[in-house]
C-alpha cells in the first residue's frame, strides 16, 4: 500500500530535522525585521546560544559590535548572494570564521516572508602553530626522562647525532649518545631539580663514532615522573679551534722562553766581552800616557816646542780614551750586575753625588726633603752625579751656574727634578741625548764622552723607573727621574712644587 501525500510530507520533515539536528552547520530564519524565528541545533554549538534564548533577538547579535550596522545591511542583502566569509559573534564573545549564505522563504502568496541563513565554522588553518611545530622540529630538542629514557626526538637532534627518531625512542639518551659528564651526573641532576634548569658542556658520539661536543640546555618540564627537555647546541668546531689556539699558545710560549734564553745567552756573552776588552784597553792607554809624560818631563831639552805640542795631545787623547773606557765600563757594569734593589733615601744621594762632583764653586741648591725611593743606592748616586756635572757644564762662559735638586710626589712616585740656568736643549733632541755617544756639541766646546744620559736611561730603566727632560734652548733645563715611593716622606704633590 503506498504513502498517503501527509505521510510523505511527515516523512520528509522528518528527514529535514535530522540533518539539520546533525549537520555542522548553523541553520536559522529570521522575519523580515531581522527578528530570529527558528534556531537549528548546529547553530546551539557552532554560536553557543540555546533556541529559547536567542529565538525573537534580533539576528544582529551575532555581528560583532563594532561592524553590526554594516554587517546588518549586508545581512539584507544575503537573500540575494552566494556564500560570503564573514566574522560572526559567538555567545562567549570569540569571534568566529564563517561562511553564510542565504535564501529567501516565500509565503502562499509567492512573497519573501523571511530569510533563511545556513552559516558553516571555517577552521582557519593556524599558520603560527604550524610554524612553530616547524621550528620545533627543526631544532635539537629531545623531551626525556631524569633516567634518560627518551620520549620525543626532533628532526633537528637526528640531524645532530645521525639516529632517526625510530631509533631513538626509547632509549636511555647517556647511553645512546655516550654522554661523557665534566661533572658527576648527579650533582647536575641535583642542581636541574634545585634550579629546575642546567646548562653545561657535554661530550657525546654521533652514530658514526665522531666525537660532538654540545652545549646542552636542560630545562626540567613535570616532576612526577621527572621529565625534562634537552636542547643540545654543537659547539664542536669552537672547541677544536680553541683546543688549537691553546696548543699554538703553548708551543709559541716555548719559541719564546728557549729565544729568550738564546738571546740572553748572547747578551751575556757580549757584555763579558766589551768588559774584558775595554778593562784589557786601559793598560796600554796608561802606558802611553804615562811614557809621553815622562817624554815631556825627560826630554824637553832635545824635543822642540812644535814637538812638545804633539807629545801633549797624544797624552790628552789617551786620557780622552781612558776617561770613554771608564764610562763605557760603568755602562756595561750597570746591565751585568744584579741589582739590590731597596728603599734609598734620596737626600743621602744627593750628598754623595755632589761629593763626586767638581761643582768649581757653582752653587747647587738642594730643596729638602728628597724622600726615599725603591732603588739602588750605587747606581742613583752615579745618575745623579752625571745629572748634576752636566747642569753645571752646559752653560755659556759668561753665565753663573745655578743648579736646583728638588723632589715632588706623583701618583705613588717621588720624581727627583735637577735643574739648571744653562744653555737648554731644543725639544727635537730630548730623545736622542740619552743613547750612547750621542752628544749636540763637540768636545772642545764642552768636553764630554756622550755617555752620562746613556747611564741614566740604563740605570732607571733597570730600576724599573721612568726619565725625561723638559727645556727648551736657551731657557735652561729640568732633567728628572720617578721612582716608586717609600713610606710616607712629607714630599709636596705634583703641581705644588717651587720651581
Ligand atoms: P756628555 O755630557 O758626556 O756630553 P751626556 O750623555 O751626559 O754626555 O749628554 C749628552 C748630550 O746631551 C750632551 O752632549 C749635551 O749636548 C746634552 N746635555 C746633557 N745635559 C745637558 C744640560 N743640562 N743642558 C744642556 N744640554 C745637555
Amino acid at each position: 500500500m503506498g504513502r498517503t501525500a501527509e505521510e510523505a510530507n511527515l516523512a520528509a520533515s522528518q528527514e529535514l530535522a535530522a540533518i539539520l539536528a546533525y549537520a555542522p552547520w548553523a541553520v536559522f530564519t529570521e522575519d523580515l525585521n531581522g527578528i530570529i524565528r527558528s534556531w537549528s541545533a548546529g547553530a546551539e554549538k557552532i554560536f553557543g546560544y540555546a533556541e529559547q534564548e536567542i529565538v525573537g533577538r534580533p539576528a544582529s547579535v551575532l555581528v560583532p559590535p563594532g561592524s553590526r550596522k554594516p554587517a546588518l545591511q549586508q545581512m539584507d542583502a544575503l537573500g540575494q548572494k552566494n556564500e560570503i566569509a564573514t566574522k560572526w559573534c559567538a555567545r562567549n564573545g570569540a569571534l568566529l570564521d564563517v561562511a553564510v549564505t542565504s535564501a529567501p522563504v516565500c509565503g502562499e502568496s509567492g512573497e519573501p516572508e523571511a530569510i533563511c541563513v545556513i552559516a558553516r565554522n571555517i577552521i582557519a588553518p593556524d599558520h603560527e602553530k604550524e610554524a612553530r611545530d616547524l621550528a620545533f622540529d627543526l631544532a635539537p630538542v629531545m623531551v626525556r626522562r631524569l633516567d634518560g629514557t627518551i620520549l620525543e626526538w626532533t628532526a633537528g637532534m637526528a640531524a645532530l647525532y645521525g639516529f632517526s627518531r625510530a631509533e631513538a625512542l626509547g632509549k636511555i639518551s647517556h647511553d645512546l649518545l655516550q654522554t661523557q659528564f665534566g661533572e658527576p651526573l648527579a650533582s647536575i641532576e641535583a642542581q636541574l631539580i634545585r634550579r629546575g634548569s642546567w646548562t653545561g658542556e657535554l661530550c657525546h658520539s654521533h652514530k658514526d663514532g665522531q666525537i660532538l661536543w654540545v652545549v646542552s640546555s636542560w630545562t626540567l618540564h613535570s616532576h612526577n615522573p621527572a621529565t625534562l627537555i634537552e636542547v643540545n647546541q654543537d659547539v664542536t668546531q669552537r672547541k677544536h679551534a680553541e683546543q688549537e689556539i691553546r696548543r699554538l699558545n703553548a708551543e709559541l710560549e716555548e719559541r719564546v722562553e728557549k729565544r729568550t734564553e738564546e738571546l740572553m745567552e748572547t747578551n751575556r756573552e757580549l757584555e763579558a766581552f766589551a768588559f774584558t776588552i775595554s778593562h784589557d784597553l786601559r793598560a796600554p792607554l796608561r802606558g802611553m800616557e804615562g811614557f809621553g809624560e815622562a817624554l815631556l818631563e825627560d826630554y824637553s831639552a832635545q824635543i822642540d816646542s812644535e814637538g812638545q805640542d804633539y807629545i801633549r795631545r797624544i797624552v790628552g787623547s789617551a786620557r780622552r780614551m781612558d776617561l770613554l773606557i771608564q764610562d763605557l765600563l760603568a755602562y756595561s757594569r750597570l746591565s751585568r750586575s744584579d741589582l739590590r734593589v731597596q728603599a734609598v733615601d734620596l737626600s743621602s744621594v744627593a750628598s754623595s753625588a755632589i761629593e763626586q762632583v767638581d761643582s768649581n764653586g757653582a752653587s747647587i741648591e738642594v730643596r729638602e726633603p728628597l724622600g726615599q725611593v725603591r732603588g739602588n743606592r750605587s747606581i742613583l748616586v752615579q745618575i745623579l752625579a752625571n745629572l748634576i756635572s752636566n747642569a753645571l757644564k752646559f752653560h755659556t762662559e759668561s753665565a753663573v751656574p745655578r743648579v736646583a735638586v728638588f723632589s715632588e710626589r706623583r701618583n705613588g712616585k717621588v720624581r727627583l727634578t735637577v735643574q739648571d740656568n744653562g744653555i737648554g736643549i731644543d725639544p727635537k733632541f730630548h730623545h736622542q741625548i740619552f743613547q750612547v755617544f750621542s752628544r749636540l756639541h763637540s768636545s772642545a766646546v764642552y768636553p764630554g764622552t756622550g755617555i752620562g744620559l746613556a747611564i741614566v736611561r740604563k740605570g732607571i730603566e733597570r730600576l724599573g723607573g721612568a726619565y725625561g727632560v723638559d727645556s727648551e734652548l736657551g731657557t735652561g733645563s729640568r732633567f728628572w727621574f720617578e721612582l716608586p715611593e717609600v713610606g710616607g716622606n712629607g714630599l709636596k704633590k705634583y703641581g705644588h712644587s717651587s720651581g
